[in-house]
């Protein structure tokens, strides 16, 4: 998701407390619980949007820590704005971060989960890499999730989901749940929070695919 640039949108980001800027985000890394103020578990969600997932589930699970990473600020203000509404929400922080810098930003063993919703697919070949399920993002993942950490994928996208699938056996990780209709699946949908993709593309008869993996 790229929305038009929003002239302003950098400064209103830069002025935010519910944002963790550029300049100090790589100095937290070990050492999140300071940010939170307490030892709860932290869970990420990599390419947030518009931030509804993750700031649903911050609101209720209020004993664990959340934080959404949006690469583009236009997209990231989307999610403050909603933020905004929500100054009770303790738990909850937002980085504009590419998340190929993820292992300069959170320790080993620091997060607990972590989420990626409606990815980018990028259908080039030469973009694989890219992806937020490839093994190159798996190998980052590896460098910050706890030994019983987990990545929840969940897609409208067969073939990225396909793809997903081959790189997770390529680098070794364990497959513990796999759906091809995650809202045909009663046991799977306790609990399902919907993204803004998912309501979108499930309204129009896609079915989603969602993956649970570990290492
Ligand atoms: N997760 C949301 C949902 O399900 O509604 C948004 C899905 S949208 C297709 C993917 C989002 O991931 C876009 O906002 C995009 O900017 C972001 N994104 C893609 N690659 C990223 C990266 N390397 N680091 C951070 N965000 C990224």
């Amino acid at each position: 998701m790229r929305l038009r640039n929003i002239p302003g949108s950098r400064e209103t980001i830069a002025a935010s407390e519910f944002v963790v800027h550029e300049d100090v985000m790589r100095e937290k890394k070990g050492n999140w619980n300071t940010v939170f103020g307490n030892d709860n578990p932290i869970s990420i969600e990599v390419g947030m949007g518009k931030g509804r997932f993750i700031t649903e589930l911050a609101g209720q699970n209020p004993d664990k820590n959340y934080v959404g990473i949006e690469k583009y600020s236009s997209v990231l203000l989307r999610a403050l704005e909603k933020r905004e509404t929500l100054p009770e929400l303790t738990n909850l922080y937002f980085l504009r971060m590419d998340a190929e810098d993820l292992p300069e930003v959170f320790g080993k063993n620091e997060v607990s989960t972590i989420y990626l919703n409606f990815s980018d697919p990028w259908p080039k070949d030469r973009h694989a890499k890219r992806r937020l399920p490839s093994r190159e993002f798996l190998a980052r993942y590896d460098q910050i999730l706890k030994p019983e950490g987990k990545v929840e994928f969940k897609t409208d996208n067969r073939g990225l989901f396909d793809f997903a699938l081959e790189e997770v056996k390529e680098a070794g990780w364990k497959l513990e749940v796999c759906t091809f209709d995650l809202h045909h699946d009663e046991e799977l949908m306790k609990g399902n929070i919907m993204t803004e993709y998912e309501e979108r593309f499930s309204s129009q008869g896609n079915p989603i695919c969602k993956m649970i993996i570990s290492r």
